[in-house]
């Protein structure tokens, strides 16, 4: 009798083992920064479940939202009319927007689809067929988006052909060059930059290339924000050759790094931004926004899909851009960004398991741990993690640390890296138990 099958193991039994998965627990339950499971263990979130559930799991004013929406209309075809909700959705969603340009939208369901669309956009707009990513990039695990992703070899491996006409460039991180973790901005920038020129003359003719395609801070790569004049020399790169600007903020954007998006810090207008996730705090909502100049080059009937823009997720969208507003969650991100910071640092600095930390960096609530054991020029394991005895691979085992104390941290998918991530609704004392939870667990590591 399957009913009687503990609900973990007919999981497992049943459901693809394609599926990596960090814990067998079962959630059932949520709310705010806590999961509670099938077997009622109360679970400190510090994933926002890869970033969706920014404003805390079930945020009451949302879920109300798409209830209410359960009632009146719940599948409104755009390819057949109007979504009335979709379309209040966009006036409220145009105005935080990091550009004025940026007018026109499209929505999907996934962040996957939706740089999918951004690529369709790109070659119909230009007409040429390449595009060119960052090392180290996530893009999805689509076809067309694995053939983008640069960060793990897994989310290809096995599934080709992949989509040709994908060319790759320098993300400015140090431990992509094999470089110190002091080394200056401007020398990664220069490079960077540098491989970016080469990458347009060995690689693809401006003349082929219709977009770059940048997570403005890089998510499965590393947690690592690119550095401004980057952002600034990729757009002048590509103004000079009629390349377009694409911006992932899939992971970075709805006030997850402090801003509504990370490239409005920097000033740069991207052609085309895709965003997901965040945008509807957990129902499945994504989509790009554009020109209008741009979007409208693409044919009527060669964009759209039955649940594009589905009409119970805008209305949850929708209710997520007015609590961004009425509760001031970006004062939040700042205060336990500083918060967290301040934290990491301290221990980095003043304790021994701390040492283990090679660099701190990101920005608001995405904020990424670099251990030292990572692949160098001159072998394995570093110095750091060698005196403290550990093995190489800290960060998976902090990962395993904290579970073992009820708490929800990822790694990413390059060497070593651990990533925060919480709900951007996260209090100070729930920040702090988190902290004292993290610290006991890299301690244990470090033994
Ligand atoms: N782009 C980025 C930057 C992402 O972080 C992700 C998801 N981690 C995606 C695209 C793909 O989004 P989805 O999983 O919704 O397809």
């Amino acid at each position: 009798n399957s009913a009687d099958v503990d609900a973990a193991s007919f999981g497992e039994q049943h459901i693809t083992k394609g599926i990596g998965r960090l814990t067998k627990h079962v959630f059932e339950d949520a709310k705010g920064t806590f999961i509670t499971t099938d077997k009622g263990v109360k679970l400190l979130d510090l994933t926002s479940g890869i970033g969706v559930v920014n404003l805390g799991h079930c945020h009451p004013k949302v879920s109300e939202a798409a209830a209410k929406q359960c009632s009146k209309i719940t599948h409104a075809q755009v390819n057949i009319g109007f979504s009335a909700v979709q379309i209040a959705l966009i006036k409220e969603l145009l105005p935080i927007l990091p550009h004025p340009s940026l007018d026109t939208v499209f929505f999907w369901n996934s962040g996957a689809e939706a740089v999918e669309a951004a690529v369709k956009l790109a070659r119909a707009a230009t007409k040429k067929p390449n595009v060119i990513v960052m090392q180290g990039s996530y893009h999805g695990r689509t076809n067309a988006t694995a053939s983008m992703t640069r960060s793990k070899t897994i989310y290809g491996e096995s599934h080709g052909p992949l989509m040709p006409g994908v060319f790759t460039t320098a993300f400015p991180y140090y431990s992509q060059f094999g470089l110190p973790a002091d080394t200056p901005t401007e020398e990664l920038v220069r490079q960077s930059l540098l491989q970016f020129k080469l990458t347009l003359q060995q690689q693809t003719a401006p003349s082929d290339t219709a977009a770059v395609i940048i997570e403005p801070v890089i998510g499965e790569g590393g947690y690592v924000p690119a550095p401004p004049e980057f952002l600034h020399g990729l757009r002048k790169i590509c103004d000079e050759h009629g390349i377009l600007l694409i911006a992932d903020e899939v992971q970075s954007g709805f006030g997850r790094t402090g801003k509504m998006f990370f490239i409005e810090e920097s000033g740069v207008k991207p052609d085309i931004l895709i965003f997901a996730k965040g945008i509807a705090n957990g129902f499945p909502l994504s989509g790009i926004a554009s020109t209008k100049a741009l979007m409208d080059l693409q044919k009527p009937g060669s964009m759209g899909g039955t649940y594009a823009g589905n009409a119970v997720a805008c209305a949850a969208a929708k209710a997520v851009i007015q609590v961004f507003q009425e509760e001031n969650i970006l004062d939040n991100v700042a205060a336990r960004s500083k918060q967290l910071f301040g934290f990491l640092e301290d221990l980095k600095a003043n304790s021994p398991a701390g040492s283990l930390i090679e660099d701190i960096r990101g920005s608001g609530l995405m904020v990424g741990v670099q251990f030292a054991d990572r692949p160098t020029d001159a072998g394995s394991s570093n110095t750091a993690a060698t005196k403290a005895g550990s093995q190489p691979q800290i960060a998976p085992k902090v990962v395993q640390e904290c579970l073992k104390r009820d708490m929800l941290l990822l790694s990413t998918s390059i060497f070593d890296v651990l990533r925060f991530i919480p709900p951007l609704t996260i209090t100070e004392q729930e920040l702090e138990q988190a902290c004292g939870i993290f610290k006991e667990s890299l301690e244990a590591v470090a033994k």
